[in-house]
């Protein structure tokens, strides 16, 4: 007896699950859904920490009889870890990145894939066709490879190069169409009902919404684990925990629409206390959903020439996935869908990747793009657990968005070999623009602090950075030589900031060092005065953006004191 069935989600009927079935044999609706037994007295907490660490130990939550006859590559159970750096910069200290990029193929599709191609597996189905903007075919290409099934992978000419040699290098059929994803789509549809074939229809196909179910119950799970470690709260063996947000960027809306689902289940199984907030992050320019969701749409107006580019996102009709989407999202009482610009996630990949030393893709930036402007708006706040999925691993082609500067190039005319020794290579190195480096010297009692500050300047290229970690030790430090500029923090034991201050500004040379204070501080009235006029700028902790700093810095190093 299966232990559970496909409902339809407009009459309600309950039919048994099979995945060339399309549409509800009551009343002929495309969609349908999986729907389980969810007993809260079982304890399926327990259940499932006893399994080894891969999404089957989910099973019985699964479209599935027998997992066991897909032969797993290790798809899912991918780690999530505090994201210390880059919450310290966005003063969010509960920040935790889920990280996709571990999956087999280095995306979270291939959860998709894993469960999709153990249901055709289990029902006998040995071929197959997908449309996809890259992620999708290539999981798929890799999973239908192992389980020796044959794919029909239909793929925009607008998938990078380097994607689509991903798919065809497992073997499957490439199918290039010209034109955009949506049209790519309506082929790939033409062609599976033509020759009878199982079409993975996005959000409409059980087994794709069903593994995106596996990051909410991971999350969960996983949170839980490190909460416990982190606070002396006592939690009850079994119980989870889910966080305040769940960001994503979305195309098809799988993901959310999966993720949400899960968490709906665990809250009914007893296994959650509540259900996250989704903040769910398209492309400016293919956003069809954050534009309806922005005017208070239920139907969302299609994007016929997707402006962007991150093929990723590029699903311009998302049709009743986006209705079923902000319908869940107001049941569940909160949450957010918005937009942010190719450039704010270009940028974004760059910060994830210093500040916690991820290579993303463009798509999966589009999240932290997303993070970063909704706790700008204080829509996200600093005491808000939260969870960001890094949903795909950077590909060769993103070489080319790091800009100029990315090296220094050392040409072996600079210093005759072989007549100097290692020494001479370090030394021709130093040399190189040493003329244009400037001195900057950060003053902060806290550690974490002084080498966020430290890895944002030198990141730029153009800092050579000291560190001192009070007020005595900065004298000493600016009587060897004076900085081009200070980094001065006021909250220090010994000698605060204040004190420091007076200090260097009463003698020459020190008196015209450009300052920069950063604090953690709310400053009272008399504290403003005494910092007038004897500081560049100042900037409160956690309420900065990496590149105000370096502006202001740049600022403040070309006035004259
Ligand atoms: C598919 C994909 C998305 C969007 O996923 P949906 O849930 O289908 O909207 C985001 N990031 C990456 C890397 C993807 O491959
Ligand atoms: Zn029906």
């Amino acid at each position: 007896m299966p232990s559970f069935v496909a409902k339809c989600l407009d009459c309600d009927a309950h039919t048994p699950y099979h995945p060339l079935t399309k549409s509800c044999p009551e009343c002929g609706s495309e969609w349908l859904e999986a729907c389980y037994d969810l007993d809260a007295g079982k304890s399926w907490g327990t259940t499932f920490a006893d399994r080894p660490d891969s999404l089957w130990r989910y099973r019985e939550l699964l479209p599935l009889q027998n997992p066991s006859v897909y032969p797993s590559i290790g798809e899912g159970w991918t780690p999530l870890f505090p994201a210390h750096q880059l919450g310290m910069l966005l003063g969010l200290p509960n920040l935790y990145i889920k990280d996709e990029r571990q999956n087999p193929t280095g995306s979270f599709k291939d959860r998709q894939a894993a469960v999709t191609v153990a249901a055709l597996l289990e029902h006998n189905i040995n071929e197959a066709v997908i449309c996809s903007t890259g992620n999708v075919a290539i999981a798929f290409s890799a999973a239908f490879a192992r389980a020796g099934l044959k794919l029909w992978a239909f793929i925009t000419s607008l998938v990078p190069p380097e994607k689509m040699h991903e798919v065809a290098i497992c073997g499957s059929q490439v199918i290039k169409v010209t034109g955009t994803y949506d049209q790519a789509k309506k082929l790939a549809a033409q062609f599976s009902s033509e020759r009878g074939l199982y079409l993975d229809r996005g959000v409409r196909s059980i087994t794709a919404l069903e593994s995106m179910k596996t990051i909410a119950f991971e999350i969960a799970e996983q949170l839980a684990k490190l909460q416990l470690f982190s606070n002396a709260e006592t939690k009850r063996r079994g119980t989870w925990s889910s966080p305040d947000w769940y960001i994503q960027a979305v195309s098809g809306a799988i993901g959310p629409l999966g993720v949400l689902k899960g968490f709906q289940e665990m809250y009914a199984a007893g296994l959650v206390d509540n259900i996250p907030a989704l903040a769910c992050i398209q492309t400016t320019g293919c956003a069809p959903m954050a534009m309806a969701w922005d005017s208070g749409l239920d139907v969302a107006d299609p994007v016929l020439s997707p402006k962007t580019h991150i093929t990723t996102l590029s699903t311009g009709d998302p049709g009743r996935a986006y209705t079923l989407l902000r319908q869940r999202m107001l049941e569940a009482g909160s949450g957010t869908i918005d937009s942010v610009s190719d450039e704010d996630a270009f940028h974004a990949l760059s910060l994830v990747a210093k500040m916690e030393g991820l290579s993303i893709e463009p798509a999966a930036a589009v999240a932290f793009a997303g993070l970063i402007k909704l706790t700008r708006q204080g829509v996200i706040q600093s005491d808000d657990v939260i969870v960001i999925n890094c949903s795909g691993h950077t590909m060769p082609v993103e070489s080319r968005l790091l800009g100029p500067s990315w090296s220094k190039d050392v040409s072996v005319d600079d210093f005759a070999l072989p007549d100097y020794p290692r020494e001479g290579i370090v030394a021709a190195l130093t040399r190189i623009d040493q003329a244009q480096m400037r001195n900057v010297l950060i003053i902060d009692d806290q550690v974490d602090a002084r080498r966020l500050i430290r890895r944002l300047l030198e990141a730029q290229g153009t800092f050579l950075v000291e560190e001192a970690e009070s007020g005595p030790i900065a004298l000493q430090l600016v009587k060897q030589s004076i900085p081009d500029l200070i980094i001065l923090d006021l909250m220090m034991p010994e000698m605060d900031g204040f004190a420091l201050l007076d200090r260097l500004r009463a003698q020459m040379p020190t008196r015209d060092i450009p300052i920069v204070v950063v604090t953690a501080k709310e400053l009272t009235k008399s504290e403003w005065k005494r910092l007038n006029g004897h500081i560049e700028r100042l900037m409160t902790k956690g309420d900065f953006f990496v590149d105000e700093l370096i502006e202001e810095i740049e600022e403040a190093l070309r006035q004259e004191r």
